[in-house]
């Protein structure tokens, strides 16, 4: 049985226990994240946000701090030492998230401003080389508003056309209707491996093997994916994926982009300037290797290390561990939820992960948001960025409440007190 040292503080029952007994504790965790702590019109805060962004430890917080008083200066230019350092820094981070994510090498890893303009990026750089008119595009009905308009773009400027896998009621996607989509004219598939409006997980090593069959590339946006399960990206096998860093526990402004070595070397870059390039002249210009080609001008030198200090936390608490901890919650939420007369739980997929969206026959999304928000609770009212799945739904918008792993019982069981005072209010 394998055993782990743990540092002191990172929430474990115990430091010396075998992996299978071992569970995190939220209660000792919540210590490494300042915000937690705080109150919110005089009331204890609920964080239940964390598919918007989730909230940072420590140890994020002051490597910026530290970046900007020790290392600041810019990178890849200098021989002088801390530009070497800073350099060397940046770099480090890249590694990590090369080896949380389990990509084969680290220039297969690029990092850009979030998830959305890792979508772009391969959009534009895959997507006007390789895809003309009425080539085909294929979408999911589940995707957040970054995974339907770049795409859009893309078919406006090539006149390709989009096609969309079908979800059910219960938020999942219908692989019948996959297949009959996938024809010699699709030329890229993207799709969500978690639903940010709805928490579905979708079945997305099928998707991949279906496509793969028809040589067609896959395109992974792992947005909410990445920050609450393993990711191996070699076993997934996808062709490209996409996080943010701000819902990794990470700073704002990072994201990551993965694409196979083969792919990205053949693509042109997505944006020119310094940094990218090995030669300019006015006739002509060359380009760096990957993953520098995709990184014109200077990058978010600190958010990356406050991101590669965020993996190693995680890594730390264990991905496996993390995602078990959060099942359970959900479990736990899901049951309390719909044990409220007149609530409706959205989205009731046979594999869920961290979030819960939610109607009420009484009150709007809006006002029960409002109203939870007077008790100190945080969750997001609205359609999410995803209105194709409110269309579907037939709704205007859902209340969603979504977990992270410093998220405990108690805070659902206040969830379910605000709620109790939203029906009074409204009944
Ligand atoms: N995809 C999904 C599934 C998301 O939930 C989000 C963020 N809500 C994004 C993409 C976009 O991420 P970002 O805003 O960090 O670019």
């Amino acid at each position: 049985m394998a055993f782990v040292d743990l540092p002191a503080g990172s929430g474990f029952h115990s430091r010396k226990e075998p992996f299978a007994t071992e569970c995190l504790n939220p209660y000792v965790l919540r210590n490494d994240f300042p915000i937690l702590s705080s109150s919110v019109h005089g009331k204890k805060l609920v964080y239940l946000d964390n598919a918007a962004t989730s909230q940072k430890p420590r140890i994020v917080i002051d490597s910026l701090n530290r970046f900007y008083r020790e290392t600041n200066a810019n990178v890849h230019r200098g021989v002088h030492y801390l530009s070497e350092k800073a350099t060397f820094a940046y770099e480090s981070a890249r590694q990590k998230v090369q080896r949380f994510l389990n990509a084969s090498s680290e220039r297969e890893i690029i990092f850009v401003r979030g998830a959305t303009e890792g979508i772009n990026l391969v959009a534009q750089s895959f997507g006007r080389d390789r895809i003309g008119e009425n080539d085909e595009i294929i979408v999911s009905q589940l995707e957040h508003h970054s995974n339907i308009v770049p795409w859009q773009l893309l078919a406006r400027q090539t006149g390709a056309r989009l096609r969309v896998i079908p979800m059910n009621r219960q938020g999942e996607l219908q692989l019948d209707g996959f297949e009959s989509l996938l024809n010699s004219r699709t030329k890229i598939v993207a799709v969500t491996q978690v639903s940010n409006a709805l928490g579905s997980i979708t079945p997305v090593k099928e998707i991949i093997r279906l496509s793969h069959e028809r040589g067609v590339p896959v395109l992974l946006d792992g947005a909410q994916a990445a920050p609450h399960m393993p990711v191996d990206l070699q076993e997934l096998d996808c062709d490209f994926y996409v996080a943010s860093g701000h819902k990794l526990f990470g700073p704002t402004g990072i994201g990551i982009l993965y694409g196979k070595a083969e792919l990205l070397e053949e693509m042109a870059p997505y944006q020119g300037g310094g940094e990218m390039i090995r030669r300019v002249s006015f006739e002509e210009t060359t380009f760096l290797d990957i993953p520098h080609k995709f990184e014109a001008g200077t990058p978010d030198i600190a958010g990356a290390i406050g991101l590669g200090n965020a993996l190693d936390y995680l890594t730390t608490l264990g991905m496996q561990r993390i995602a078990e901890y959060e099942n359970q919650l959900l479990l736990y939420a899901e049951q309390a939820i719909s044990q409220v007369s007149g609530v409706q739980i959205v989205g009731t997929a046979s594999e869920k992960a961290g979030i819960i969206s939610f109607v009420m026959d009484s009150a709007h999304p809006h006002d029960i948001a409002t109203i939870l928000d007077r008790e100190g609770i945080a969750v997001r009212a609205g359609h999410h960025c995803s209105m194709p799945v409110m269309t579907f739904l037939g709704l205007p918008a859902t209340t969603r409440m979504s977990l992270a792993f410093y998220n405990t019982r108690e805070e659902i069981d206040t969830l379910i007190e605000g709620i109790n005072k939203v029906k009074k209010v409204f009944e």
